[in-house]
């Protein structure tokens, strides 16, 4: 069987980011068992959904990721399908009163959620880093994020009320 290719080292000149071929597959499970997309050793996250700045094995970049809300989304997709299944499942077997499937479901959708969040989150941002995404490019440029106190500044100042003159 051929051996997925591995990501390349990483840069000497100071930059973190890794080069070269990724394997979007390894990248993503790595992802997912919540350690460094690039080498797999490293744990990714330093606290419950805090991605590390840095891998602390491989030192690879790890703060240029941008999974936003798409964790959450695909979590809610994911505990969704299996939760509104057992549901429905349990329901046309038993009939239980509604009591009881507020006692169920509840507790398992919001202990599911949290179970499933960190490996969502960990195989988007192995999915990002494999594809290069955002900036784990290492050919691309910084993404400088302009700050809406910038864009402020620059506005002149609207009139208040106690301005106007007749
Ligand atoms: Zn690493």
């Amino acid at each position: 069987m051929q051996q997925p290719p591995v990501i390349s080292g990483v840069s000497t000149d100071g930059d973190t980011r890794s080069t070269g071929e990724r394997s979007i597959l390894l990248s993503l499970l790595r992802g997912a068992r919540l350690t460094c997309p690039a080498c797999g050793k490293g744990a990714m996250f330093r606290r419950y959904l805090k991605v590390s700045d840095h891998c602390p094995a491989c030192g690879e970049a790890l703060h240029h990721h941008r999974a936003d809300d798409a964790p959450p989304y695909f979590t809610i997709v994911i505990v969704g399908h299996i939760v509104v299944g057992l549901v429905l499942a349990v329901e046309m077997a038993y009939r239980p009163p509604l009591w009881l499937h507020a006692a169920l479901w509840l507790p398992l959708t919001v202990l599911l959620a949290l179970l499933i969040l960190p490996p969502v989150k960990g195989a988007l941002v192995g999915l990002q880093c494999a594809l290069l995404m955002h900036g784990f490019d290492p050919n691309a440029e910084e993404e400088i994020v302009p700050s809406l106190d910038a864009d402020l500044a620059k506005t002149p100042p609207r009139p208040r009320r106690l301005d106007f003159q007749p």
